[in-house]
């Protein structure tokens, strides 16, 4: 992660897009960069009665379709470029799924492992008190990222009414069911995930229920494994890893325990059902279909000749290099690029916002079945445009994404 810009990365994928589009040099530098970006300083008491301060940040990639809308996240290495990359991605992301929304990304540089549930609530109350004013179900709408989650959603939420004194439960989505959070949410992003392998294995005539891998744990990795066994009629999980180790079985890892051992113990290593294995070779299993589930830059030209699935389908965001994209591409290997494999989760924060603004709440089935038609849709838009521009599969993705964003800002008038 530390040696690739992934701010310059993104910045690569809007000018590869915008040179097949065909867009004016305005419109270019306009997708290249966010429109606003916040940064703040947030002083924060921590349990041992001292002030720690945290760097945060919040960007508003493009808001020429709707309202910002993407994650906050909370990890160590975030920057302003790995934020506005992530922002950046939300955006073509949104436009893929075809929502009425912008994109943006936040975060806040801090360890949460190495921190309290106090602590933890301290510095999400301190971001909101920050961010509350750029903030809004008409501005811009945050959902969790990596280490954020319902919790931290909740305290948002209450930091940012408390601050408004009125009622927006929709300022957030992914938030609690008890708080107006909407069914299917949970596993949104792994059910799209799961739906465009779904779709993918239909066109290759590959069968889904041979072996696959995941690469990182957290909740997208362990909802894919279990619905990818569910959805897809079976499969067997070989290799996984997660942040502190991995594990193989040839035979196939049994799913529901390992994801009760993970939530138990916080790590998947020393799991009893499978062999410890390096982390890093479950990119390289050789299995049908591989889920990086995990950060950005996974996927680099060092590891991808090494790549033996059939399916790459990108759970995280930003997880192959361009330069590993042309050698997987070269490779044949079909990948669902994360601005269409991980699409469903923003697809149900919208549902959310729509239930929230209505108060009409919908049943599990209906929030299934309406992701299930967005992917699936997603999917055959974006299968059509690798056909029609004889481009791989992220192009083509951000080509979708880019050309309808670009249209929203050309009938503004703004280009
Ligand atoms: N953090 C998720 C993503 O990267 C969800 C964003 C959202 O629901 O706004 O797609």
């Amino acid at each position: 992660m530390e040696s690739y810009n992934s701010f310059h990365v993104a910045q690569k994928h809007v000018l590869e897009a915008a040179k097949i589009l065909n867009l004016e040099q305005a419109t270019l530098d306009l997708l290249s960069w966010p429109q606003r970006e916040f940064k703040f300083t947030l002083p924060v008491k921590m349990d041992n009665g001292k002030t720690k301060i945290f760097h945060a940040y919040r960007i508003q990639y493009n808001y020429a379709r709707g309202p910002a809308k993407g994650g906050i996240r909370f990890h160590p290495d975030e920057t302003v470029d790995t934020i506005r990359a992530l922002a950046s991605w939300m955006t073509w992301k949104t436009a893929v799924v075809d929502l009425p929304l912008g994109g943006g990304k936040g975060g806040v540089a801090c360890n949460p492992r190495s921190m309290s549930d106090r602590e933890l609530e301290n510095v999400s109350r301190a971001y909101i008190r920050a961010a509350a004013p750029y903030l809004g179900i008409d501005k811009d709408v945050p959902a969790p990222d990596v280490y954020t989650n319902p919790q931290t959603m909740a305290w948002m939420m209450d930091e940012y009414e408390t601050i408004t004194m009125h009622h927006h439960p929709g300022v957030l989505t992914d938030k609690p069911m008890q708080l107006g959070g909407t069914e299917g949410r949970r596993d949104a992003t792994a059910r799209g995930g799961v739906i465009t392998v779904r779709e993918a294995c239909k066109i290759l005539n590959i069968d889904p229920t041979g072996t696959f891998a995941i690469q990182g744990f957290g909740n997208a990795g362990q909802r894919a494994a279990l619905l990818h066994q569910e959805m897809l009629g079976g499969g067997k999980l070989v290799g996984v890893c997660d942040s502190r180790g991995g594990l193989y079985n040839p035979d196939g890892l049994n799913v529901k325990e390992l994801v009760t051992y993970k939530l138990k113990k916080g790590s998947i290593a020393g799991f009893p059902g499978g062999k410890p294995v390096d982390r890093d070779s479950i990119l390289e299993m050789n299995v049908d279909i591989l889920y990086p589930a995990a950060l950005e830059n996974a996927i680099t030209e060092f590891n991808a000749g090494n790549i033996k699935a059939k399916i790459i389908c990108e759970l995280a965001n930003g997880p192959t290099t361009p330069e590993a994209d042309i050698i997987l591409n070269k490779k044949g290997i079909h990948v669902i690029p994360d601005i269409l494999a991980s699409a469903g989760g923003v697809t149900v924060s919208h549902f959310e916002m729509v239930q929230n603004a209505t108060s009409d709440f919908w049943d599990e089935p209906t929030a299934h079945r309406r992701l299930d038609q967005k992917i699936t849709a997603a999917y055959h838009t974006v299968a059509e445009a690798v056909k029609e521009k004889k481009v791989h599969p992220r192009l083509a993705a951000t080509i979708v994404g880019v050309a309808r964003v670009a249209e929203a800002c050309e009938l503004r008038g703004w280009v």
